[in-house]
């Protein structure tokens, strides 16, 4: 058997970053795709920087409104700090396209026909520890009988192959809609909003991990929420998306309840 020296240096940044874990809210936030660092080992994966810029790269955006979220809640939020190209958090390290060889239209070559030991050095470096924290941390809250909603940030871009999306945001679910459903019609009576139920993505077991895993299992209620790109590529779009949904995930927390 071979083994690989650990994937990242101890002077790399972590993975994981938790923050505001002792909040009030029954709120707690993930944003699986917000970082965009790649680890040194791996360079930029044989990309040029303009690549690692884009959307395929990560979620742009949303680690800006998921920060701006917990402190206007008072929730924890949980972000991760590695491109998504390195490997998906969001995304069974047993799917083939957890390690995409290819994005949108672009080739990752760094991907390109890793073996197990090296596909294993990015599970072990960086997506287990990020669900380690975040099963534990959710652990802990439920050690203390404390309730917990669980919200995945993501964002999605306006232009996917060629193909506008006109949705500004999306809720999305699988097992269980109710969260997502009461969300949806709170967004829907701001007005101006086309909001996407389930599109342009659905949640899945092959395409998620975090509601499926930490959600679905451990029979939390939740949602996932897709924001378009452009509308919180800058630090004012993230704060009015923050605003918003700090204002309205309470509401729907309530008719969840009611329900
Ligand atoms: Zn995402």
């Amino acid at each position: 058997m071979t083994t690989m020296a650990p994937l990242l240096d101890p002077d790399e940044p972590n993975p994981v970053m938790l923050e505001n874990e002792s909040g009030n809210s029954v709120f707690f936030l993930t944003c699986d795709h917000a970082g965009r660092v790649f680890p040194r080992r791996l360079g930029r994966l044989g990309l040029p920087e303009a690549e690692t810029l884009r959307h395929i790269a990560w979620d742009i955006g949303i680690g800006g409104v998921g920060r701006e979220l917990s402190r206007l809640l008072d929730a924890p939020v949980i972000l991760q700090t590695y491109s998504r190209l390195v490997i998906d958090c969001n995304r069974d390290p047993k799917v083939p396209s957890s390690i995409p060889e290819i994005s949108e239209n672009t080739e990752i070559p760094g991907n390109r026909s890793l073996d197990e030991t090296e596909r294993a050095a990015r599970v072990d470096a960086i997506f287990r520890p990020y669900h380690k924290a975040i099963g534990a941390a959710l652990d802990r809250r439920a050690a203390a009988d404390r309730v917990t909603a669980l919200v995945a940030l993501h964002s999605f871009t306006p232009v996917f192959k060629g193909v506008w999306r006109p949705w500004h945001v999306a809720v999305l679910f699988n097992r269980d809609p109710r969260l997502a459903h009461a969300l949806a019609e709170l967004l829907r009576a701001e007005g101006g909003l086309m909001v996407g139920e389930n599109e342009p993505y659905r949640v899945s077991d092959l395409t998620d991990y975090t509601v499926p895993v930490h959600g679905e299992r451990r029979g939390l209620p939740h949602v996932e929420i897709e924001i378009r790109q452009d509308l919180i590529t800058d630090p004012a779009g993230q704060r009015e998306w923050a605003e918003r949904l700090a204002r309205l995930l309470p509401s729907a927390y309530a008719a969840f309840l009611g329900r």
